[in-house]
Protein backbone atom coordinates (compact mmCIF):
# COMPACT_ATOMS: atom_id res chain seq x y z
CA UNK A 1 0.00 0.00 0.00
CA UNK A 2 1.21 3.68 -0.60
CA UNK A 3 2.36 5.15 2.38
CA UNK A 4 0.11 8.37 3.04
CA UNK A 5 1.75 11.76 2.51
CA UNK A 6 1.82 14.34 4.80
CA UNK A 7 2.72 17.76 4.10
CA UNK A 8 3.82 20.63 6.99
CA UNK A 9 4.15 24.04 5.77
CA UNK A 10 6.64 26.36 8.22
CA UNK A 11 9.39 24.72 10.70
CA UNK A 12 8.42 26.94 13.23
CA UNK A 13 7.10 26.00 16.65
CA UNK A 14 4.20 24.33 15.70
CA UNK A 15 5.93 22.94 12.70
CA UNK A 16 8.53 21.64 13.88
CA UNK A 17 6.70 20.00 17.00
CA UNK A 18 4.22 18.42 14.66
CA UNK A 19 7.37 16.96 12.80
CA UNK A 20 9.10 15.51 15.76
CA UNK A 21 5.48 13.35 16.88
CA UNK A 22 4.79 12.23 13.37
CA UNK A 23 8.82 11.30 13.02
CA UNK A 24 8.61 9.09 16.14
CA UNK A 25 5.51 7.86 16.53
CA UNK A 26 3.90 7.78 12.51
CA UNK A 27 4.13 4.88 10.42
CA UNK A 28 3.87 4.13 6.97
CA UNK A 29 4.18 7.84 6.25
CA UNK A 30 5.79 10.14 4.13
CA UNK A 31 6.50 13.60 5.32
CA UNK A 32 7.26 16.87 3.60
CA UNK A 33 8.13 19.79 5.32
CA UNK A 34 8.39 23.18 3.34
CA UNK A 35 9.99 26.36 5.10
CA UNK A 36 11.41 29.50 3.39
CA UNK A 37 14.32 29.37 5.55
CA UNK A 38 16.63 26.16 5.80
CA UNK A 39 16.91 27.41 9.56
CA UNK A 40 14.57 27.23 12.38
CA UNK A 41 14.06 30.74 14.83
CA UNK A 42 13.20 30.93 18.00
CA UNK A 43 10.86 34.16 16.89
CA UNK A 44 10.03 34.94 20.78
CA UNK A 45 13.97 36.02 20.97
CA UNK A 46 13.59 38.47 17.58
CA UNK A 47 13.95 41.07 19.74
CA UNK A 48 17.40 40.40 21.11
CA UNK A 49 18.60 40.52 17.20
CA UNK A 50 17.03 43.40 17.22
CA UNK A 51 18.19 44.98 19.72
CA UNK A 52 21.97 43.88 19.24
CA UNK A 53 22.15 41.92 22.57
CA UNK A 54 22.42 38.32 20.23
CA UNK A 55 23.61 37.83 16.72
CA UNK A 56 20.89 35.33 14.65
CA UNK A 57 22.87 32.17 15.29
CA UNK A 58 22.16 32.20 18.69
CA UNK A 59 18.45 32.12 18.19
CA UNK A 60 18.06 29.94 14.81
CA UNK A 61 19.55 26.28 13.95
CA UNK A 62 19.59 24.20 10.38
CA UNK A 63 16.10 22.17 10.02
CA UNK A 64 18.39 19.55 8.24
CA UNK A 65 19.32 19.07 12.15
CA UNK A 66 15.61 18.01 13.28
CA UNK A 67 14.53 16.19 10.05
CA UNK A 68 14.94 12.39 9.69
CA UNK A 69 15.37 12.18 6.26
CA UNK A 70 14.32 8.49 6.00
CA UNK A 71 10.87 9.59 6.83
CA UNK A 72 10.85 13.52 6.19
CA UNK A 73 12.02 15.82 3.12
CA UNK A 74 12.57 18.80 3.52
CA UNK A 75 11.83 21.28 1.06
CA UNK A 76 13.29 25.19 1.57
CA UNK A 77 10.68 27.05 -0.85
CA UNK A 78 8.15 30.04 -0.26
CA UNK A 79 4.55 28.73 0.26
CA UNK A 80 2.26 30.90 -1.72
CA UNK A 81 -1.21 28.95 -1.89
CA UNK A 82 -2.89 25.61 -0.56
CA UNK A 83 -5.53 24.57 -3.00
CA UNK A 84 -7.64 21.61 -0.63
CA UNK A 85 -10.26 20.92 -3.83
CA UNK A 86 -6.71 19.60 -5.79
CA UNK A 87 -4.54 18.57 -2.52
CA UNK A 88 -1.99 20.58 -3.93
CA UNK A 89 0.56 23.19 -2.06
CA UNK A 90 2.26 25.49 -4.40
CA UNK A 91 5.74 26.75 -4.03
CA UNK A 92 7.26 29.56 -5.11
CA UNK A 93 9.06 28.98 -8.48
CA UNK A 94 8.97 25.31 -7.95
CA UNK A 95 6.85 21.67 -8.50
CA UNK A 96 3.88 21.87 -6.26
CA UNK A 97 3.51 19.55 -3.89
CA UNK A 98 0.77 17.02 -2.77
CA UNK A 99 -0.45 15.71 0.35
CA UNK A 100 -3.08 13.69 1.93
CA UNK A 101 -2.83 15.30 5.17
CA UNK A 102 -1.66 18.49 5.77
CA UNK A 103 -0.52 20.56 8.38
CA UNK A 104 -0.54 24.25 8.01
CA UNK A 105 1.80 26.08 10.55
CA UNK A 106 2.92 29.26 8.52
CA UNK A 107 3.17 31.77 11.82
CA UNK A 108 2.96 35.49 11.69
CA UNK A 109 3.00 38.71 9.88
CA UNK A 110 3.21 42.30 11.27
CA UNK A 111 0.13 44.12 10.83
CA UNK A 112 -0.12 47.89 10.15
CA UNK A 113 -4.16 47.78 10.72
CA UNK A 114 -4.00 50.09 7.69
CA UNK A 115 -1.93 52.89 9.27
CA UNK A 116 -1.10 55.98 7.05
CA UNK A 117 3.03 55.89 6.09
CA UNK A 118 3.52 52.33 8.76
CA UNK A 119 4.33 49.94 6.01
CA UNK A 120 6.28 52.70 3.92
CA UNK A 121 7.83 54.21 6.61
CA UNK A 122 8.49 51.82 10.07
CA UNK A 123 10.86 48.77 10.29
CA UNK A 124 8.83 45.55 10.80
CA UNK A 125 10.31 42.73 13.34
CA UNK A 126 8.69 39.31 11.57
CA UNK A 127 11.77 37.09 11.27
CA UNK A 128 15.54 36.73 11.42
CA UNK A 129 16.00 38.84 8.68
CA UNK A 130 13.84 42.37 9.42
CA UNK A 131 14.87 42.13 13.15
CA UNK A 132 18.70 42.00 11.86
CA UNK A 133 17.44 44.55 9.45
CA UNK A 134 16.27 47.09 12.38
CA UNK A 135 19.49 45.98 14.24
CA UNK A 136 21.41 47.13 11.16
CA UNK A 137 19.54 50.40 10.65
CA UNK A 138 19.90 51.70 13.72
CA UNK A 139 23.23 51.32 14.29
CA UNK A 140 23.37 53.31 10.72
CA UNK A 141 21.88 56.43 11.89
CA UNK A 142 24.46 56.12 15.09
CA UNK A 143 27.46 56.22 12.98
CA UNK A 144 25.75 59.21 10.86
CA UNK A 145 25.28 61.32 14.09
CA UNK A 146 29.25 61.74 13.84
CA UNK A 147 28.63 63.69 10.58
CA UNK A 148 25.18 64.70 10.83
CA UNK A 149 24.57 66.10 14.34
CA UNK A 150 21.17 65.16 13.45
CA UNK A 151 19.20 64.12 16.95
CA UNK A 152 16.87 62.28 15.59
CA UNK A 153 19.62 59.93 14.49
CA UNK A 154 19.82 58.98 18.25
CA UNK A 155 16.17 58.58 18.59
CA UNK A 156 14.12 55.14 18.57
CA UNK A 157 10.45 55.19 18.26
CA UNK A 158 8.79 51.74 18.95
CA UNK A 159 5.05 51.54 17.64
CA UNK A 160 2.74 49.80 19.81
CA UNK A 161 3.97 48.70 24.02
CA UNK A 162 2.29 45.23 23.40
CA UNK A 163 4.33 42.32 24.86
CA UNK A 164 6.69 42.46 21.80
CA UNK A 165 7.54 46.37 21.97
CA UNK A 166 7.81 46.32 25.71
CA UNK A 167 10.71 43.73 25.22
CA UNK A 168 12.02 45.29 22.57
CA UNK A 169 12.46 48.45 24.23
CA UNK A 170 13.67 46.68 27.56
CA UNK A 171 16.74 45.12 25.28
CA UNK A 172 17.20 48.70 23.40
CA UNK A 173 17.61 49.91 27.21
CA UNK A 174 20.54 47.87 28.24
CA UNK A 175 22.90 48.77 25.42
CA UNK A 176 22.23 52.26 25.16
CA UNK A 177 25.70 52.87 26.34
CA UNK A 178 26.82 50.61 23.03
CA UNK A 179 24.75 52.93 20.62
CA UNK A 180 25.89 56.28 22.60
CA UNK A 181 29.86 54.67 21.66
CA UNK A 182 28.72 54.20 18.42
CA UNK A 183 27.54 57.50 17.73
CA UNK A 184 30.44 59.17 20.16
CA UNK A 185 27.69 60.95 22.48
CA UNK A 186 27.05 60.19 26.16
CA UNK A 187 24.16 57.78 26.66
CA UNK A 188 21.86 60.22 28.06
CA UNK A 189 21.82 61.46 24.59
CA UNK A 190 19.77 57.89 23.03
CA UNK A 191 16.27 58.49 23.34
CA UNK A 192 14.44 55.16 23.03
CA UNK A 193 10.49 55.85 23.20
CA UNK A 194 7.52 53.32 22.82
CA UNK A 195 3.94 54.47 21.69
CA UNK A 196 0.68 53.13 22.21
CA UNK A 197 -2.80 54.23 21.95
CA UNK A 198 -4.40 51.87 24.77
CA UNK A 199 -4.06 53.55 28.02
CA UNK A 200 -3.60 50.64 30.26
CA UNK A 201 -0.60 48.32 28.96
CA UNK A 202 0.12 45.04 28.90
CA UNK A 203 -3.28 43.74 30.04
CA UNK A 204 -3.16 40.35 30.82
CA UNK A 205 -0.44 41.23 34.11
CA UNK A 206 -1.77 43.11 37.10
CA UNK A 207 -1.53 46.61 37.09
CA UNK A 208 1.39 46.51 40.29
CA UNK A 209 3.53 44.73 38.13
CA UNK A 210 2.94 47.06 35.03
CA UNK A 211 3.95 49.52 36.87
CA UNK A 212 7.17 48.36 37.80
CA UNK A 213 7.76 47.36 34.70
CA UNK A 214 7.46 51.08 33.53
CA UNK A 215 9.25 52.13 36.61
CA UNK A 216 12.22 49.99 35.54
CA UNK A 217 12.03 51.12 32.31
CA UNK A 218 12.10 54.92 33.15
CA UNK A 219 14.82 54.09 35.05
CA UNK A 220 16.92 53.75 32.43
CA UNK A 221 15.37 56.47 30.05
CA UNK A 222 13.44 53.99 27.84
CA UNK A 223 10.31 55.92 27.79
CA UNK A 224 6.72 54.60 27.51
CA UNK A 225 4.11 56.85 26.42
CA UNK A 226 0.19 55.28 26.57
CA UNK A 227 -2.73 56.54 25.43
CA UNK A 228 -1.20 58.14 22.00
CA UNK A 229 -3.05 56.43 19.19
CA UNK A 230 -0.60 56.64 16.03
CA UNK A 231 -2.75 58.25 13.15
CA UNK A 232 0.45 58.28 10.28
CA UNK A 233 4.07 57.06 10.22
CA UNK A 234 5.95 59.76 8.76
CA UNK A 235 9.94 59.36 7.13
CA UNK A 236 11.36 60.74 9.88
CA UNK A 237 8.32 60.36 13.01
CA UNK A 238 4.81 60.02 14.14
CA UNK A 239 1.81 61.85 14.30
CA UNK A 240 -0.42 60.88 17.19
CA UNK A 241 -3.64 61.82 18.93
CA UNK A 242 -3.75 61.99 22.73
CA UNK A 243 -6.81 60.08 23.78
CA UNK A 244 -7.49 61.88 26.71
CA UNK A 245 -6.90 65.94 25.85
CA UNK A 246 -8.15 64.73 21.85
CA UNK A 247 -4.69 66.88 21.37
CA UNK A 248 -2.41 65.98 18.21
CA UNK A 249 1.42 65.64 18.33
CA UNK A 250 4.51 64.86 16.90
CA UNK A 251 7.69 62.88 17.25
CA UNK A 252 10.72 62.48 15.46
CA UNK A 253 13.05 59.91 15.19
CA UNK A 254 15.21 58.21 12.15
CA UNK A 255 14.21 54.91 13.47
CA UNK A 256 10.64 53.52 13.50
CA UNK A 257 10.21 50.14 14.44
CA UNK A 258 6.36 48.68 14.40
CA UNK A 259 5.10 46.09 17.10
CA UNK A 260 1.52 46.87 17.22
CA UNK A 261 0.44 43.55 16.07
CA UNK A 262 0.17 40.74 14.05
CA UNK A 263 -2.36 38.47 11.85
CA UNK A 264 -1.54 35.03 10.41
CA UNK A 265 0.06 34.81 7.42
CA UNK A 266 -1.26 36.24 4.21
CA UNK A 267 -1.12 32.73 2.58
CA UNK A 268 -4.36 31.64 4.08
CA UNK A 269 -6.22 34.52 2.32
CA UNK A 270 -4.88 33.61 -0.56
CA UNK A 271 -5.97 30.54 -0.41
CA UNK A 272 -9.01 31.72 -0.16
CA UNK A 273 -9.42 29.86 3.49
CA UNK A 274 -12.56 31.55 5.73
CA UNK A 275 -9.94 33.63 7.98
CA UNK A 276 -10.07 36.87 10.22
CA UNK A 277 -7.21 38.35 10.31
CA UNK A 278 -5.32 35.54 8.33
CA UNK A 279 -6.47 33.49 11.23
CA UNK A 280 -8.92 30.19 10.58
CA UNK A 281 -11.51 29.20 13.29
CA UNK A 282 -10.96 25.71 13.55
CA UNK A 283 -12.55 22.98 15.20
CA UNK A 284 -11.39 21.75 18.96
CA UNK A 285 -9.36 18.84 17.02
CA UNK A 286 -7.66 21.73 15.43
CA UNK A 287 -8.88 20.59 11.41
CA UNK A 288 -10.36 23.41 8.91
CA UNK A 289 -13.95 23.20 9.28
CA UNK A 290 -14.23 22.66 5.40
CA UNK A 291 -11.90 19.44 5.49
CA UNK A 292 -10.79 17.32 8.31
CA UNK A 293 -7.59 16.33 6.57
CA UNK A 294 -6.06 19.86 6.43
CA UNK A 295 -4.89 20.80 9.87
CA UNK A 296 -4.04 24.62 10.77
CA UNK A 297 -1.70 25.23 13.65
CA UNK A 298 -0.29 28.21 15.55
CA UNK A 299 -0.53 31.79 14.74
CA UNK A 300 -2.52 31.17 11.51
CA UNK A 301 -5.06 29.54 13.65
CA UNK A 302 -8.05 30.72 16.17
CA UNK A 303 -9.31 28.14 19.31
CA UNK A 304 -12.22 28.96 20.93
CA UNK A 305 -11.35 28.89 24.78
CA UNK A 306 -14.37 27.80 26.58
CA UNK A 307 -13.52 28.63 29.84
CA UNK A 308 -12.95 32.57 28.53
CA UNK A 309 -15.37 32.65 25.65
CA UNK A 310 -13.13 33.74 23.35
CA UNK A 311 -10.07 32.73 20.78
CA UNK A 312 -7.11 31.48 22.92
CA UNK A 313 -4.24 34.48 22.33
CA UNK A 314 -1.44 33.78 20.06
CA UNK A 315 1.71 31.88 21.38
CA UNK A 316 4.65 29.92 21.35
CA UNK A 317 3.79 28.07 24.28
CA UNK A 318 0.29 27.51 22.48
CA UNK A 319 1.59 26.63 18.68
CA UNK A 320 3.86 23.93 20.75
CA UNK A 321 0.79 22.28 21.58
CA UNK A 322 -1.30 22.82 18.45
CA UNK A 323 1.43 21.40 16.65
CA UNK A 324 1.23 17.94 19.24
CA UNK A 325 -2.21 17.64 18.93
CA UNK A 326 -2.65 17.44 15.07
CA UNK A 327 0.33 15.41 14.41
CA UNK A 328 -1.56 13.16 17.22
CA UNK A 329 -4.97 13.60 14.94
CA UNK A 330 -3.45 12.43 12.34
CA UNK A 331 -1.69 9.27 13.48
CA UNK A 332 -5.19 8.36 15.07
CA UNK A 333 -7.18 9.35 11.53
CA UNK A 334 -4.34 6.74 10.10
CA UNK A 335 -4.31 3.98 12.58
CA UNK A 336 -8.11 4.43 13.79
CA UNK A 337 -7.76 5.67 16.84
CA UNK A 338 -9.43 8.43 19.30
CA UNK A 339 -9.07 12.10 18.12
CA UNK A 340 -7.68 14.48 20.69
CA UNK A 341 -9.18 18.18 21.53
CA UNK A 342 -7.19 21.21 21.95
CA UNK A 343 -6.59 21.74 25.30
CA UNK A 344 -4.09 24.11 27.00
CA UNK A 345 -3.09 25.61 30.28
CA UNK A 346 -0.63 28.05 31.05
CA UNK A 347 2.31 27.50 32.67
CA UNK A 348 3.02 31.28 33.35
CA UNK A 349 3.58 34.29 30.63
CA UNK A 350 6.69 36.51 31.44
CA UNK A 351 7.73 39.85 29.58
CA UNK A 352 11.44 40.42 29.45
CA UNK A 353 12.36 44.00 30.52
CA UNK A 354 16.21 43.09 29.73
CA UNK A 355 18.61 40.48 30.20
CA UNK A 356 18.24 40.29 34.08
CA UNK A 357 14.54 41.85 34.32
CA UNK A 358 11.26 40.68 33.71
CA UNK A 359 7.66 40.67 35.05
CA UNK A 360 5.10 37.47 35.14
CA UNK A 361 2.59 35.06 36.25
CA UNK A 362 4.01 31.94 37.06
CA UNK A 363 1.02 29.06 37.48
CA UNK A 364 -2.34 30.61 37.82
CA UNK A 365 -1.80 33.59 39.70
CA UNK A 366 1.85 33.69 41.04
CA UNK A 367 3.28 37.08 40.43
CA UNK A 368 7.03 37.37 39.96
CA UNK A 369 9.09 39.96 39.10
CA UNK A 370 12.84 40.98 38.81
CA UNK A 371 16.05 38.64 38.10
CA UNK A 372 13.71 35.54 39.34
CA UNK A 373 11.40 36.77 36.60
CA UNK A 374 13.99 36.76 34.14
CA UNK A 375 15.26 33.32 35.24
CA UNK A 376 11.92 31.92 34.87
CA UNK A 377 11.75 33.44 31.36
CA UNK A 378 15.04 31.49 30.05
CA UNK A 379 13.71 28.02 31.08
CA UNK A 380 10.75 28.70 28.92
CA UNK A 381 12.94 30.08 26.00
CA UNK A 382 14.84 26.86 27.21
CA UNK A 383 11.97 24.22 27.15
CA UNK A 384 11.12 25.76 23.53
CA UNK A 385 13.88 24.81 22.15
CA UNK A 386 14.35 21.62 23.56
CA UNK A 387 11.05 20.70 22.18
CA UNK A 388 11.82 22.14 18.73
CA UNK A 389 15.08 21.30 18.68
CA UNK A 390 15.97 18.52 21.11
CA UNK A 391 19.01 18.25 23.86
CA UNK A 392 21.81 18.94 20.96
CA UNK A 393 20.03 22.63 19.89
CA UNK A 394 19.57 23.51 23.65
CA UNK A 395 23.18 22.61 24.89
CA UNK A 396 24.18 24.84 22.09
CA UNK A 397 21.57 27.45 22.00
CA UNK A 398 20.14 27.17 25.02
CA UNK A 399 20.02 30.37 28.00
CA UNK A 400 22.26 29.74 30.57
CA UNK A 401 23.45 33.04 31.53
CA UNK A 402 21.83 32.67 35.01
CA UNK A 403 24.34 34.03 37.10
CA UNK A 404 25.53 37.26 37.37
C1 LIG B 1 9.62 39.59 19.76
C2 LIG B 1 8.60 38.53 20.09
C3 LIG B 1 8.55 38.01 21.37
C4 LIG B 1 7.62 36.99 21.68
N1 LIG B 1 7.63 36.48 22.94
C5 LIG B 1 6.85 35.43 23.24
C6 LIG B 1 6.94 34.79 24.52
O1 LIG B 1 7.68 35.23 25.40
N2 LIG B 1 6.16 33.70 24.74
C7 LIG B 1 5.33 33.18 23.79
O2 LIG B 1 4.68 32.16 24.04
N3 LIG B 1 5.20 33.77 22.57
C8 LIG B 1 5.94 34.88 22.26
N4 LIG B 1 5.85 35.47 21.03
C9 LIG B 1 4.87 34.95 20.04
C10 LIG B 1 5.41 33.73 19.32
O3 LIG B 1 6.68 34.00 18.80
C11 LIG B 1 4.46 33.28 18.19
O4 LIG B 1 3.18 33.07 18.74
C12 LIG B 1 5.00 31.99 17.57
O5 LIG B 1 6.21 32.24 16.90
C13 LIG B 1 4.01 31.35 16.59
O6 LIG B 1 4.52 30.10 16.23
P1 LIG B 1 4.15 29.42 14.84
O7 LIG B 1 4.73 28.06 14.86
O8 LIG B 1 2.69 29.57 14.56
O9 LIG B 1 4.85 30.30 13.72
P2 LIG B 1 6.30 30.94 13.57
O10 LIG B 1 7.13 30.79 14.76
O11 LIG B 1 6.02 32.32 13.06
O12 LIG B 1 6.91 30.06 12.39
C14 LIG B 1 6.38 30.11 11.09
C15 LIG B 1 7.35 29.43 10.16
O13 LIG B 1 6.78 29.46 8.83
C16 LIG B 1 7.74 29.90 7.89
N5 LIG B 1 7.00 30.57 6.83
C17 LIG B 1 6.21 31.66 6.94
N6 LIG B 1 5.65 31.96 5.75
C18 LIG B 1 6.10 31.04 4.87
C19 LIG B 1 5.84 30.80 3.49
N7 LIG B 1 5.01 31.55 2.79
N8 LIG B 1 6.45 29.75 2.92
C20 LIG B 1 7.30 28.94 3.62
N9 LIG B 1 7.56 29.13 4.93
C21 LIG B 1 6.97 30.15 5.54
C22 LIG B 1 8.66 30.81 8.67
O14 LIG B 1 9.95 30.87 8.07
C23 LIG B 1 8.69 30.13 10.05
O15 LIG B 1 9.72 29.17 10.11
C24 LIG B 1 6.73 36.50 20.68
C25 LIG B 1 6.79 37.04 19.38
C26 LIG B 1 7.70 38.03 19.07
C27 LIG B 1 7.75 38.59 17.67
Amino acid sequence: MAKKTIGILGAGYAGLLALKVLQSKAKDVAITLIDRNDYHYEATDLHEVAAGSVKEDKISFPIKDVVNPNITTFIKGTVTKVDKATKTVEVEGQAPMTFDYLIIALGFASETFGIKGAQANALAMDDVETAQAVHTHFVKQLEDYRVTKNPDNLKVIICGAGFTGVELLGAMAEHKAEYAKIAGVDASEIKLMCVDASPRLLPMFPTDLVDYAIKKLAQKDAMILSGKGISEVTENGIIFKDRETEEEGELNANTIIWTTGVSGSHVMQDSGFDARRNRVMVTPELQDPEDDHVYIVGDVSAVMDEASGRPYPTTAQISLVMGHTAAHNIIASLTGGSYEKFTYSSIGTICSLGNTDAIGIVGKSSKVKGYVASVVKKMSLNKSLLETGGVKELLSKGRFDLYH
